[in-house]
């Protein structure tokens, strides 16, 4: 397959210009992001690797985040973590405050706002520095220290992040937060600033098409079960309410963030990142949808 050649042809055949949605504003730092931007990056093998545009500049991977500490915690839980969170599809936006009183604050699934701040509270609540340790995993499976957390964009959300402060106040009231709420938005604000480039996350999120495999270095970080597990809910939930778009439009189990970043894989096969940060009214990267699209329409490798 000549993957160079079909991004190629998408890079010639679609740009910002193809889509009117915005550039997200509720995190002050993300709204100076260039709507121009756009890049993506395919994964192969250790030397198969593909890209075109501004595939190695940093940017935000906010929710992409979640599935590197859902990765963590089921490292350290293992199945009894579906006691504290639930694996279906919300329907609801990622933000929502909803479905979680008549489930004695369990959330519907790891990947909206309400699932991830739950496993943040774990991380919190079982590691000794789970800032450190959530940087040592992601640099460990990509081969690359210099990624890092973007401080200015951690606190930037913090300055505004009320409904996440809600959301831990409500779950903890209804039983299912143990740690101060504190420590752990402080924990997920850090974790969604993470600044990533396309080439890294298309590297990192090879562990996932690589059934719990470094790809480098062949090390087994994750259990075939545990990598099985994380993709069935990236393809049921990692879109929020778009989560059936998107597997109907791409094929492809994947996340993304509102810094418009997505990330998809196909398991024995490939991953790959695209960015361009502009939004539809999902929260989920416009052109990367399209681009994702054509990717799998073009190569016709898709799950399906
Ligand atoms: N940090 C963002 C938030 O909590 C992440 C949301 C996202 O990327 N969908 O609102």
């Amino acid at each position: 397959m000549d993957y160079q050649k079909i991004l190629d042809t998408i890079y010639d055949e679609i740009s910002y210009r193809d889509v009117t949605g915005k550039v997200a504003s509720y995190i002050p730092e993300l709204a100076k992001v260039d709507r121009r931007k756009f890049g993506m990056h395919v994964y192969c093998g250790d030397e198969q690797h593909f890209s075109f545009g501004d595939s190695t500049e940093l940017f935000s991977i906010q929710s992409i985040s979640k599935v590197f500490t859902l990765a963590m915690a089921m490292r350290l839980m293992g199945e009894h973590l579906w006691d504290r969170v639930s694996v279906e599809p919300s329907g609801d936006p990622f933000n929502s405050l909803t479905q979680l009183e008549y489930e004695s604050g369990i959330p519907r699934n790891p990947f909206i706002n309400a699932g991830a701040l739950v496993i943040s509270d774990i991380l919190v609540d079982q590691l000794d520095d789970p800032k450190q340790e959530l940087l040592d995993f992601v640099r460990h499976i990509t081969g690359d220290p210099s990624i890092d957390y973007d401080k200015t964009v951690a606190a930037s959300e913090k300055s505004t992040g009320y409904r996440n402060i809600a959301l831990v106040n409500y779950i903890k009231a209804l039983g299912n937060i143990k740690c101060d709420v504190e420590p752990i938005v402080d924990f997920y604000f850090h974790q969604c600033s993470l600044a990533m480039s396309c080439e890294q996350l298309s590297k990192a999120f090879m562990i996932f098409a690589n059934k719990g495999k470094i790809l480098s270095t062949g090390e087994k970080i994750l259990k075939p079960k545990t990598v099985k597990r994380i993709n069935a809910l990236m393809q049921t939930c990692g879109f929020y309410d778009e989560a059936g778009e998107f597997s109907f439009q791409v094929g492809l189990p994947g996340k993304s963030g509102v810094g418009g970043g997505i990330v998809a894989i196909h398991p024995d096969n490939y991953s790959v990142a695209v960015w361009s940060p502009i939004l539809n009214e999902k929260g989920n990267s416009e052109l990367g949808m399209k681009a994702l699209e054509r990717f799998t329409t073009l190569s016709g490798v898709s799950v399906f």
